[in-house]
């Protein structure tokens, strides 16, 4: 017997300890006596109730009829009540064996025991190697019929795209990790909850990853701006917040950003529509009027790679994009001379017209041509664009506020549903994968559309998308048109 259960009290130090630390009486009371071997008799063993307690409880309340309030539908049964608050409503969104709770079929496990190890062998050839190692993960008798081999198979280097769909299944089970591509392992987080986009040039990594510093195999990213990248795991983020709920990742409200770079302002803004993340970047700077092809160029490429300063997807060398962009800056009217008196009216207007139309994109705008007035979809991948030229308030100098002409470039990109690079769209605005034809997929509704009637009551006025490039010619950096 042990000093805690001894009834006698012990003298000395280590006495006084032994009982200060000896449990309570009214504690010993509660907890379950270890049975002794053979000391067990059966008389003491009580009699298992035909019921569990609960039911038996409801068997008792529906038998009286008094559960519901028949005039306003309540539930009276206070116990019933606590007990669906415990168990039948799962606060925890991981608690994946509510999914079992009401499954009443026959249990199949004696069934799956009576075939051989042999047979589930031969069923499994039948499978690719990513069901299999599903079925085998599926019981602890299946698993002990199919042994590791499954896995192992999974495991083959060209198994990679398999053990993807497979570890796929099991995001519910890892709110604390994420799942990393180019190891096709489950990594811990290790900023969880705190997760931040930072600019592409600070180290900001999610998990600790051997490939981490791997140019072989690097992480999915997605090009937003120059030194500014979407890591794929800030999709995957999202979109496991979304369906699997807040402690899986991110809302897509915390991946929104303002930068300034270059003499460009960026905004971005993400939408969850139909499980795809939407996003949005406003890119605008300042353009003068009557700039030289060369200035256009100076304004509108950056020196370090020659990519616009502004958004843009995977296919832009092909096409109308730049071209448009070149239209645009061409219809900058030649400020109004605002020195002496007929100067201070046009003034006046200029001030009324920009505070009328603040926030909003409606009427002081510089209306363009037919080439750089309408939207245009990329014909390749789900991204439209719509550039415009606007009146803004330049406040660079405090003391003079002066109104500036601004070349304002929108995209608006669909980046998937966020399980995999794979994934058509996120492939689609990378450029890689098979073809996407972002005309027959998404038809007449564009993401633009479907983005602002989401944030504004008014309804939007249906606006023409032409694609960007309705020739059809794909010679990318090849092609002479694109600087
Ligand atoms: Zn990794
Ligand atoms: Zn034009
Ligand atoms: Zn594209």
């Amino acid at each position: 017997m042990s000093a805690a259960e001894s009834p006698e009290r012990k003298p000395g130090v280590r006495g006084f300890f032994a009982n200060a630390l000896r449990p309570k009486k009214s504690r010993q009371t509660l907890r379950k006596k270890t049975p002794v071997d053979g000391a067990l008799g059966v008389e003491e063993v009580p009699a298992v109730p035909k019921l569990a307690p609960l039911e038996a409880h409801r068997e008792k309340v529906r038998a009286a009829g008094v559960h519901i309030d028949t005039q306003r539908g309540e539930n009276l049964d206070y116990t019933t009540i606590l007990h669906k608050l415990g168990l039948n409503e799962p606060f925890d969104q991981d608690d994946s064996h509510h999914d079992f709770e009401h499954d009443n079929r026959p249990p199949g496990e004696p069934a799956v025991a009576s075939l051989s190890s042999e047979l589930w062998g031969c069923i499994v050839q039948y499978l690719n190697p990513r069901d299999a190692a599903s079925l085998a993960l599926a019981s602890r008798t299946l698993y002990m019929r199919l042994g590791w081999l499954p896995f192992q198979i999974l495991d083959l280097e060209e198994n990679y795209q398999y053990k993807i769909e497979f570890l796929l299944f099991l995001d519910r089970r890892f709110p604390h990790h994420l799942l990393c591509f180019p190891c096709a392992k489950y990594h811990r987080r290790t900023q969880e909850g705190n997760e931040r986009l930072r600019p592409a040039d600070v180290l900001n990594p999610l998990f600790n990853c051997p490939h981490a510093r791997n140019p072989l195999r690097p992480q999915p990213r997605h090009r937003i701006t120059h030194n500014y990248v979407m890591p794929f795991s800030f999709v995957q983020l999202a979109m496991r917040a979304h369906r699997l709920g807040p402690r899986y990742g991110l809302s897509a409200d915390s991946l929104c950003r303002r930068w300034k770079r270059n003499n460009w302002s960026f905004t971005t803004r993400y939408l969850i529509h139909k499980g795809h993340l939407l996003m949005r970047v406003t890119a605008q700077t300042y353009a003068d009027p009557g700039l030289a092809p060369a200035a256009q160029r100076l304004l509108l490429y950056s020196r370090d790679d020659y990519w616009p300063y502004f958004s843009a997807c995977a296919h832009w060398r092909d096409g109308e994009l730049m071209n448009v962009c070149k239209c645009a800056l061409t219809h900058v009217p030649i400020p109004r001379d605002t020195a002496g008196l007929q100067g201070l009216e046009h003034r006046m207007k200029d001030i009324l017209a920009a505070s009328s139309t603040q926030g909003s994109s409606s009427s002081h705008m510089i209306t363009g041509c037919g080439k750089c007035r309408p939207k245009r979809r990329c014909p390749d991948c789900p991204t439209e664009y719509l550039v415009e030229i606007k009146l803004t308030e330049d406040r660079s100098q405090i003391k003079n506020v002066r109104f500036r002409h601004a070349i304002v470039v929108t995209r608006w990109s669909d980046l998937g549903d966020g399980t995999a690079p794979m994934s058509p769209e996120w492939a689609a605005c990378n450029g890689y994968g098979p073809g996407y034809d972002s005309f027959a997929t998404m038809g007449n509704r564009a993401i633009s559309g479907i983005f602002e009637s989401a944030f504004t009551s008014d309804t939007i006025p249906g606006q023409r998308v032409i694609s960007l490039n309705p020739k059809g010619v794909k010679k990318g950096e090849a092609g002479n048109d694109w600087y």
